[in-house]
């Protein structure tokens, strides 16, 4: 086993990861909060916590990643009223979306992928742990919490009291003790259509809360890493560090690890860019390899520049992985005189999970693999690529089945038969040339659509 050094925001420096049982490290990371379609920048802490899961467990440890859905919560209770449809149909709608878009990044799913929905009596009871202790207040059906009793409040984002501003909406604001409480849960309002009973009677959870429940709920107090976007370590994580010290008298976490934004730069109009961003468009018109090689291609604490542009220098990254596995012999154990570039590869990852010098490692590689000529042993890249999530290149020479040789293009293919049912069809025919390109044609047999290769077809 490497030892293995992630940077801690809370501390601002580097710790080595130290379970205290190697078999059961609990990572936690926030999810999205389903309203409308993920976009790239969602997808990113997916990927990183993904990835880390799959290299911790190639370090010999076993790990339980847990992404949770933020299905209750004011953006979907806007959103469901601009389209004149109920709060839980269109979270419940989208939480689907979610599932199919990220799983189209072919990495699988986390092991737990808890709802706040499904989470409210845990909630409940941990808002009423923090009345009981002094730490939360009720008033006129909300519950605030209390932030000034708690000590360790600011440890994490290292704010300023009269720099933290929660965020929350004006009405609240006089109901509050101190402009720096935060709600924990919030009296039913009109126009609001999903609502839940409580001690301090009906209403729906506050946002930073749930997080607070599900990670002590699938995890326990004190569990291994928690991650998000670095966007979320003011007010959400610092509020959830507070949540759980205060009601448990224990930190949530050992280790926060915080990923760097996607930027949109050089574009006109965010909006525009929000459309294209859309993760299932990404990947529709790229590929997940090249999706997935794209967010790697960042060391994680960094911001990624966002561009067609990066996504096309990742895709041809993938092509030059492609075309060397063609060259490698498959199975085969690798040159042993190769193998520190491995080694290295393992190791920068180890150090806070470096995936550009991990990368650069890889490439190293290949081009000593490409300076031998044929027949190199292909298994060293193999282990690479499969904790890197780009195995699924070295599923594509082998026969069988499409799902198994081309994943992506079975998901073409699904995406060809949506957009033809919806009549979409300048999507369908995008698709259909997409799956050319990529060497299938569609026949439409007897049992429906099926995919052959174009030399065959
Ligand atoms: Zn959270």
């Amino acid at each position: 086993m490497r030892a293995i050094r992630l940077h801690d925001t809370r501390s601002g420096t580097l710790l080595p990861l130290a379970p205290a049982d190697p078999a059961r490290v609990g990572i936690y990371a926030c999810g999205p909060t389903v309203y409308s379609r993920i976009h790239i920048g969602n997808a990113r802490p997916f990927v990183v916590f993904s990835l880390l899961k799959r290299f911790l467990e190639h370090e010999g440890y076993g790990v339980s990643l847990v992404i949770n859905v933020t299905d209750v919560n004011d953006k979907i209770y806007d959103a469901a009223r601009a389209q004149d449809r109920p709060s839980a149909e269109l979270a419940a709608q989208m939480t689907e979306l979610y599932r199919a878009d990220t799983d189209a990044l072919g990495l699988g799913r986390p092991d737990h992928e808890p709802l706040a929905s499904e989470t409210i009596g845990a909630i409940v009871e941990h808002i009423a742990t923090l009345v009981r202790r002094g730490h939360a207040y009720a008033a006129d059906g909300d519950v605030y919490f209390r932030v000034r009793s708690d000590d360790g409040y600011g440890s994490l984002s290292h704010r300023r009291p009269d720099d933290m501003d929660q965020g929350e909406d004006v009405e609240g604001a006089q109901r509050k003790e101190d402009p720096l409480d935060f709600a924990l849960w919030k009296a039913h309002k009109q126009g609001e259509d999903t609502v839940w009973e409580s001690p301090w009677g009906p209403g729906r959870p506050g946002w930073h809360i749930e997080c607070s429940a599900m990670a002590e709920q699938l995890l326990g107090v004190g569990f291994d890493i928690h991650g998000g976007g670095s966007d979320l370590v003011f007010p959400h994580h610092e509020n959830e560090a507070a949540q759980t010290r205060a009601a448990r008298g224990a930190e949530l976490t050992k280790l926060w690890m915080h990923n760097g934004m996607i930027q949109f730069t050089g574009e006109k109009m965010a909006k525009s860019i929000g459309n294209i961003a859309l993760l299932h468009e990404v990947i529709g018109q790229f590929g997940a390899q090249a999706v997935v090689m794209y967010l790697v291609s960042g060391h994680y604490r960094q911001p990624l520049a966002f561009s067609p542009g990066e996504l096309q220098d990742a895709d041809r990254r993938v092509q030059r992985l492609r075309d060397a596995l063609r060259r490698l012999a498959p199975g085969e154990p690798s040159p042993a005189d190769m193998a520190h570039h491995t080694d290295a590869f393992f190791d920068a990852l180890a150090n806070d999970f470096n995936t550009p010098t991990a990368l650069a490692e890889l490439f190293e590689w290949v081009r000593e693999a490409n300076r031998r000529g044929e027949g190199v042993g292909d298994a060293d890249l193999r282990e690479m690529l499969g904790v890197i999530g780009l195995g699924e290149l070295t599923a594509r020479e082998s026969v069988g089945d499409v799902a198994a040789v081309d994943s992506q293009a079975d998901e073409l293919l699904r995406r060809r038969e949506q957009a033809r049912r919806e009549r979409d069809f300048a999507t369908a025919d995008r698709m259909r040339d997409e799956l050319r390109e990529r060497g299938w044609e569609i026949r439409d047999g007897p049992d429906g659509p099926e995919l052959l290769p174009t030399a065959n077809a």
